[in-house]
């Protein structure tokens, strides 16, 4: 098995949705076994399950699930093939690309195990699997942590339950460091968008209630968490599914709304940073909760393009209308806001003039973090049969431009922040230093930043930085007093 974290930023941009999260067989053993003597217990021998975590955050949140309830029965999750009654493995299917990595680890495991459960996106397209794999033993679409479990009862015997041994922490298990995770507020998407196959996957919207959001995100900061990732498929619009109605937490009634949800996470006195954002009206009331602290200035926002032609032809939610007009409003509310985006080149029928019209959007928005990635076509999706496929070559060409131009703009804002002092949550302590993140960047997908030389701290510590190098991706920084 190989590990890898993808960088959209540094290496082959692609979507945003495709950022890769390999969690290896050995990573949920680790976690457990971890977080087991964080509450005084060590795994039991029960029934032994491994388990492969494929595909982007979303997909992580969903193999969380299904861990923490076969801990909570008293599964065993062991870190080879060898040791494992049965292996599952949580696949993507967003592209092709990750397609064949699910393809391809399904085959391992059956080779290095016999006995394989296949749950996740691609589960969803049952067909595919048992064509080139007729010996899995069971194929569930995503999240299906119920079905899973089930079919784990009728392949390996339930353990006998011990509540002294299967003790599981009160936030369940978390593949994360311990100090972020993420907070997965709904499942599927109402929009169409052209290029996207996630809505035949994993179905129309359907927001958790907020009192069951607001639980989780208090356990998870009572269990130590510094930093909470919310994230869907469409932050803004939680809670649309379910008329925004309102239910109870700490004895209030609050709005399934994403406003009401930020307003109450920010109470927990940790960092709440949003992702995958689109820019409707209402996003414009979240900016004074940014400018007052209360939540990161910190917006990711899938933009995909700037021509209102390919936008349409993308059938993307929200109005491209007036977007730099809106983010530089969002700027005067709130100067530090950091925008994170992604975007699509060469996508069918897009002309030279209409690429132009990207980068000239890009020159003027000044984003900070960008990401980009060339179209590829994605079995299923309608874009397929637009016209005027854009040649790979030309294709290519327009990413290196577009690139080039945000390589510019992010070199020169981060340029901007050398001599500033902000607060960094340490991530990890090598042997050549300290590395963690600022308010500007989210984990995995953003940049660093880096404290060479220092090992007086500790991972999920949040310590005053003053900025002493930047390039077009991370900075280098120096601890300094808390003032
Ligand atoms: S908003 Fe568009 S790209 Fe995002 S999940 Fe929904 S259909 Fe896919």
């Amino acid at each position: 098995m190989t590990v890898e974290q993808f960088d959209p930023n540094k290496t082959s941009p692609k979507a945003q949705s495709d950022i890769k999260q390999t969690t290896t067989l050995d990573t949920p053993n680790q976690v457990i076994a971890e977080q087991a003597s964080q509450v005084g217990h060590s795994q039991t021998q029960g029934s032994r399950i491994g388990f492969v975590s494929l595909g982007c955050p979303k997909n992580l949140v969903d193999s969380e699930r299904i861990l923490t309830q076969l801990r909570t029965e008293g599964y065993d999750v062991v870190p080879s093939y060898d040791d494992a009654d049965l292996v599952i493995v949580n696949t993507c299917g967003f592209i092709d690309s990750a397609v064949q990595e699910s393809l391809d680890t399904i085959g391992e495991a059956l080779n290095e195990n016999g006995k394989v459960l296949v749950t996740g996106c691609l589960g969803a397209k049952e067909d595919e699997i048992t064509e080139i794999h007729p010996n899995v033993l069971g194929v569930t679409g995503p999240h299906a942590y119920e079905e899973v479990l089930t079919q784990v009862h009728s392949h390996v015997a339930k353990p006998k339950h011990n509540p002294f041994t299967d003790l599981i922490p009160d936030h369940g298990v978390k593949l994360t460091p311990k100090h972020f995770a993420y907070l997965k507020i709904s499942e599927g998407c109402n929009h169409r968008c052209t290029f996207c196959i996630i809505p035949s996957m994993r179905g129309d919207l359907d927001s958790r209630p907020i009192g069951s959001v607001l639980s989780e995100a208090k356990r998870l900061a009572d269990a130590g968490v510094k930093e909470l990732l919310v994230i869907s498929q469409d932050t803004s619009a939680y809670g649309v599914d379910v008329k925004h109605k309102t239910d109870f937490w700490d004895g209030m009634p609050v709005k399934t709304h994403m406003k009401a949800m930020c307003e109450q996470l920010a109470k927990l006195g940790i960092w709440v940073r949003l992702h995958y954002v689109y820019p409707y009206p209402h996003v414009d009331d979240i900016i004074p909760l940014m400018a007052e602290g209360k939540i990161l200035p910190y917006l990711d926002i899938p933009f995909q393009h700037a021509s209102k032609r390919i936008l349409k032809l993308m059938k993307r939610p929200g109005s491209s209308d007036r977007v730099l007009e809106r983010i530089k409003k969002w700027r005067e509310i709130c100067p530090e806001l950091v925008i994170r985006s992604t975007f699509i080149v060469g996508f069918p029928g897009e002309t030279e003039e209409e690429f132009e019209e990207l980068l000239d959007f890009l020159r003027e928005a000044q984003l900070d973090r960008v990401g980009c990635f060339k179209y590829s076509p994605v079995e299923g999706a309608t874009a397929n049969d637009l016209p005027d496929h854009v040649p790979e070559e030309i294709q290519e060409q327009r990413l290196q431009r577009f690139m080039q131009v945000q390589a510019e703009i992010s070199a020169a804002k981060l340029q901007a922040r050398i001599g500033q002092e902000y607060l960094v949550l340490i991530d990890e302590v090598t042997d050549i230093g300290a590395v963690g993140r600022s308010y500007m960047d989210a984990p995995e997908v953003d940049g660093k930043v880096h404290l060479s030389d220092e090992f007086d701290v500790k991972p999920g510590e949040l310590v005053w930085v003053q900025i002493i190098h930047a390039d077009e991706h991370d900075v280098w920084g120096v601890k300094v007093d808390d003032e």
